[in-house]
């Protein structure tokens, strides 16, 4: 692979899964997500669990598969907020379907900007950038600002993180009250140029991001992609990166952005529903610094729901939770919002000596730190 490439994080899809899918989007076109097999319902967890949590009964029907968001204790998280719209989640991906509507209510909007007219009325070097901008097709400020999603990876991934809740329909993001903000840089094959992905961060940043998603990987240290993530931090902007779906040791391996170490930074790695490393996570003392759920995680795929493992799910999830944190308490610095997600986690045997928190996000734990005077629950030694 040439140096200047970076490609999205191959999530493993379930191909039966598939298979329902498309046979639904077809058969239901008016209604085009509906529940699929719910014999396939997140393993290790039970309806009957999901319920006697004592937790609220949407209409949301993928919520009791979800096991990702009782794992990572997202509903205690919503006892204290479900999301903030001035929280925006920037995504730089292969865009975003959105004309889903799980997701299009949620889309970050840039009211400054009036949609067609073809004037930069805001005056930030883009013409019409209405909810992120395509990066593929258009360099900065340059060409068609249509972020449609082609690969499906982006949809996917902004879903985990903030489909809307509540609705009826397909499942719920983890923090469904956040905004979107998508900046397409991986094209239909899940390709893309080093160049064009720094672009989509530096939109993040000079636009309003509260949290970086980065759901890719490259071979090799960038100086270019290492700037435009000092411009995050100076930002006060979170940062999350997938570790790597390679089963490797980021250690004594190049892996980008993943191996950046940054304080407002964190490298998710993927676990299962038992806390263990996901066998294809990638990992690493010095540079993975949380585990989140990465396996059989329910999200919209195209025109239906499906289920996928890879980090480049478990990303979202802790992105999605430093956007909880952030809505609960805005005083918050970057930083402290990493040091909390990382002082909070569920620890696992499995991870000590592979991640350097050695735990599993909780964000249920990290809300009631990030709303307590004096933030207890932060240690020093991370
Ligand atoms: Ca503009
Ligand atoms: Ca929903």
């Amino acid at each position: 692979m040439p140096r200047n490439s970076l490609y999205s994080l191959r999530f493993f899809r379930n191909f039966a899964f598939v298979f329902l899918a498309v046979l639904a989007a077809r058969s239901a076109s008016a209604s085009p997500v509906r529940p699929i097999d719910i014999q396939r319902a997140g393993r290790g967890l039970s309806t009957r669990g999901y319920l006697a949590a004592g937790q609220p009964v949407a209409g949301d029907p993928y919520l009791p598969q979800s096991w990702h968001l009782q794992a990572s204790r997202v509903f205690d998280a919503w006892n204290v907020t479900r999301g903030d719209r001035r929280v925006v989640l920037a995504f730089v991906d292969s865009g975003i379907d959105y004309h889903n509507p799980d997701i299009a209510p949620n889309l970050w909007r840039n009211f400054r900007e009036i949609p067609g007219d073809h004037v930069d009325n805001d005056r930030n070097g883009f013409i019409d950038d209405i909810i992120g901008w395509n990066f593929v097709n258009g360099k900065w400020g340059v060409g068609v600002p249509d972020p449609l999603d082609r690969a499906g990876h982006g949809t996917f991934i902004s879903g985990i993180a903030a489909a809307a809740e509540g609705n009826g329909i397909g499942g719920a993001g983890v923090c469904p009250n956040c905004s979107i903000m998508t900046l397409r840089f991986l094209n239909h094959d899940g390709l893309g140029d080093t160049e064009d992905a720094i672009l989509g961060i530096r939109y993040a940043v000079h636009n309003g991001a509260s949290v970086l998603n980065l759901s890719f990987a490259g071979e090799g240290y960038d100086k270019d992609l290492h700037d435009a993530l000092v411009e995050a931090s100076a930002r006060d902007i979170v940062v999350v990166a997938a570790a790597g779906n390679d089963g490797i040791n980021n250690d004594k391996d190049e892996i980008y952005p993943a191996n950046y170490i940054f304080p407002n930074m964190l490298t998710v790695a993927a676990t299962d529903p038992r806390g263990r490393l996901w066998e294809n996570s990638n990992w690493g003392l010095r540079h993975v610094q949380i585990a989140a759920p990465g396996t059989d995680i329910i999200g919209p795929w195209f025109k239906a729901w499906d289920t996928g493992s890879g980090t480049s799910l478990a990303a979202p999830i802790v992105a999605a939770a430093a956007g909880l944190i952030r809505s609960a308490n805005p005083r918050l610095n970057a930083p402290q919002v990493v040091a909390i997600l990382m002082s909070t986690v569920r620890h696992s045997i499995a991870l000590e000596g592979k991640i350097r928190s050695a735990g599993v996000l909780d964000v249920g734990a990290a809300m009631r730190c990030a709303v307590t005077q004096g933030l207890p629950c932060i240690r020093r030694q991370f």
